[in-house]
């Protein structure tokens, strides 16, 4: 008898070991770099080549960091760095303009197996504000920091500040006098410190390609997720406006309960829904997939609102999932086990 029991625990011992799950893919990453009216009708072949350049680049960066078995955030700071300095992208260096002409930036950044997050908005001088994000997370007491405040904690922390006239661009300052020609605003002078007026740049961008604020999520080899978003807002925001990338649980969350997410698009529609922490809610609640969680969010309940934009997902099995309802969404994604995948439009996969 003694020894039939033995052999059961023996038997059911093997069984775990041979049959239990998989260990997670070793590491995985997406990364968008904004979702709206993005066209192939209405982007020329350098354009569009560009900004593949650039994605590719980015996830590269993020991936070398998880190849290496370093942490996911990590991943995601380092490639967020990479396109914050990209004029390509609505982040840092390239970030859209205030209505009164300046450039206020948001960023925030979650760490999965701590719920650790950190953010910072309409900061100015920071040159990198995810590692501002960052730096909040690991270096202050508090989550948020905004403003000038912001902006010297940074410097105290000894980040690198840069004279706002860094993240200028005449791209960005033609879209913002658009912007306001088409709403009847005042356009404000060019901001101190700022190149010579250059002949249209942007004549074939609509206004509606003012999205470009980027993301990144990932899962680290040790089973951890991190995300992470970096924007300068709507082009022509007023009156301190700030969105949901530097709002945990709306434009980012990461908990290794369920997953990590990171979002662009209008960002009040964000913040009204949650939208990132909704999705991950979904996962770890209802058992959705990561897939289904997002589409769950985006296709019904974010459209129902006449909201729009998109999301990136992370699960910690090492699965990706991106959703958004406009036309197009700057996004790419790779892991240990899959080659990198980079798609702008909505009929690619
Ligand atoms: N979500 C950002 C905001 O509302 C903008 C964007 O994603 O393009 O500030």
């Amino acid at each position: 008898m003694r020894a039939w029991i033995l052999l059961g625990i023996v038997a059911i011992g093997a069984g775990c070991s041979v049959h239990s799950r998989p260990a997670p893919a070793t590491w995985a990453v997406a990364i968008h770099g904004g979702a709206g009216v993005i066209e192939r009708a209405s982007m020329n072949r350098e354009t569009e080549a560009a900004y593949r350049a650039a994605l590719s680049g980015a996830l590269e960066a993020a991936a070398k960091v998880l190849r290496e078995g370093r942490p996911a955030l990590d991943a995601v700071e380092s490639a967020i760095r990479l396109m914050e300095d990209d004029p390509l992208f609505n982040a840092g260096r390239g970030a859209v303009f205030t209505a009164a002409g300046r450039n206020e930036l948001d960023a925030s950044i979650m760490e999965g197996a701590t719920l650790n997050a950190g953010a910072a908005a309409s900061v100015t001088r920071a040159r990198h504000p995810i590692t501002l994000a960052r730096t909040v997370m690991q270096k202050s007491p508090h989550v948020m920091l905004v403003g000038d405040g912001a902006d010297s904690f940074a410097e105290q922390q000894g980040l690198e500040i840069v004279d706002p006239s860094f993240f200028f661009t005449e791209r960005r300052w033609q879209e913002l006098e658009k912007t306001l020609k088409e709403r009847g605003d005042p356009i404000p002078a060019r901001p101190a410190g700022a190149p010579k007026p250059q002949g249209a740049i942007i004549p074939e961008i609509p206004s509606e390609h003012e999205f470009g604020t980027v993301g990144v999520v990932a899962l680290d080899s040790l089973g951890n997720l991190a995300a992470g978003t970096s924007t300068g807002g709507t082009s022509g925001k007023r009156w301190g406006r700030v969105g949901d990338s530097p709002i945990i649980g709306a434009g980012t969350y990461a908990s290794n309960q369920s997953c990590a997410v990171s979002g662009t698009g209008v960002g009040e529609f964000f913040i009204r829904l949650t939208v990132a922490r909704e999705i991950c809610a979904l996962v770890q609640y209802k058992n959705f997939g990561i897939q289904q969680a997002a589409d769950e969010v985006i296709q019904k309940r974010l459209t129902a609102l006449n909201g729009s934009g998109g999301v990136i997902v992370a699960s910690p099995k090492g699965e990706i999932a991106w959703s958004f309802n406009t036309p197009g969404m700057y996004r790419a994604s790779m892991a240990a086990d899959r080659p990198a995948r980079i798609s702008i439009f909505k009929d690619e996969p």
